[in-house]
């Protein structure tokens, strides 16, 4: 049985993916930041319910230690690693003239350091099994730039660089990394949006209304799949036609 690991996938997006892949088959490594995130949630329930194994992973994946001892603890428990998904994130947005120091460090360390992170300790496992996939969250905001978004762009922009070295890297060793770059997508993390930032973003997109969790899982999903095989390095849009 294959293995998959979702970063920040308590909820979310995350949470999506991890149904997703639990419903294509694979036994699924939840991870987020706090225990708590697990408590009163059902997401391990439903995975299960997949016939898969399900298995919850507490660790800050800023942490380089962290990460080297969760990706040990899933091999322990669930023998390998087929598909890493680097999905956890945060927003601190803000203009760059009033941008905090604290801001930009923080969404640099959890959204940019924990791709390498993962990366290097997943890849180390991947590359002695000589297969594996690789799926990084990057953002609309990291191929465009946002106004507000000084550190999450830089951060979601940096994720694409880190994924087409990666395909370079790594593809000869029978592993594929790729990005999607979800637009805006009904979730806790756009919920905090105003209604005014809300209207003029419908009014950009082609398809006048926000993604769902799910369209973005789809899209994981293929990429993880044999027929995403001699795919690699490449970044997905899926926006609803948000940059035309
Ligand atoms: P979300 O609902 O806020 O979920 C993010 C998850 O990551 C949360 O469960 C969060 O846990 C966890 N997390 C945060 N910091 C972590 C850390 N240091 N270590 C481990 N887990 C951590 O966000 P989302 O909207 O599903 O976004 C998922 C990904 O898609 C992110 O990379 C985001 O940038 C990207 N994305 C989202 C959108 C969108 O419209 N929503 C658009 C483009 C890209 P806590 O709640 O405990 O902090």
């Amino acid at each position: 049985m294959a293995t998959a690991l979702i970063t920040g996938s308590s909820r979310g997006i995350g949470a999506a993916i991890a149904l997703r892949l639990a419903e294509d088959g694979y036994d699924i490594a939840l991870n987020d930041i706090s225990e708590a995130m697990f408590e009163d949630n059902d997401i391990i329930d439903k995975i299960k319910a997949q016939g898969v194994m399900c298995e919850s992973f507490v660790a800050d994946v800023s942490s380089y230690d962290q990460c080297e001892q969760m990706v040990k603890d899933v091999k322990a428990k669930l023998g390998t690693i087929d598909v890493l998904v680097n999905n956890a994130g945060i927003t601190r947005d803000g203009l760059l003239a009033r941008m905090s120091e604290e801001s930009f460090d923080s969404v640099i360390a959890v959204n940019q350091k924990s791709v390498f992170n993962m990366t290097k300790f997943v890849g180390s496992v991947m590359m002695k099994q000589r297969s594996g996939r690789i799926i990084n969250l990057s953002s609309v905001a990291g191929l465009w730039g946002n106004p507000g978004q000084f550190n999450y762009s830089a951060s979601k922009a940096a994720i694409i660089g880190m994924t087409k070295t990666v395909a370079k890297e790594l593809g000869s060793r029978g592993i594929t990394c790729n990005a999607v770059a979800p637009g805006f997508i009904k979730t806790p993390m756009t919920d905090k949006l105003t209604e005014a930032q809300k209207e003029n973003i419908l009014r950009m997109i082609a398809m006048r209304r926000y993604g769902t969790v799910e369209e973005i899982a789809g899209v994981v999903s293929f990429l993880a799949s044999k027929d995403a095989s001699y795919v690699t390095g490449q970044v997905i849009e899926i926006s609803g036609g948000l940059s035309m």
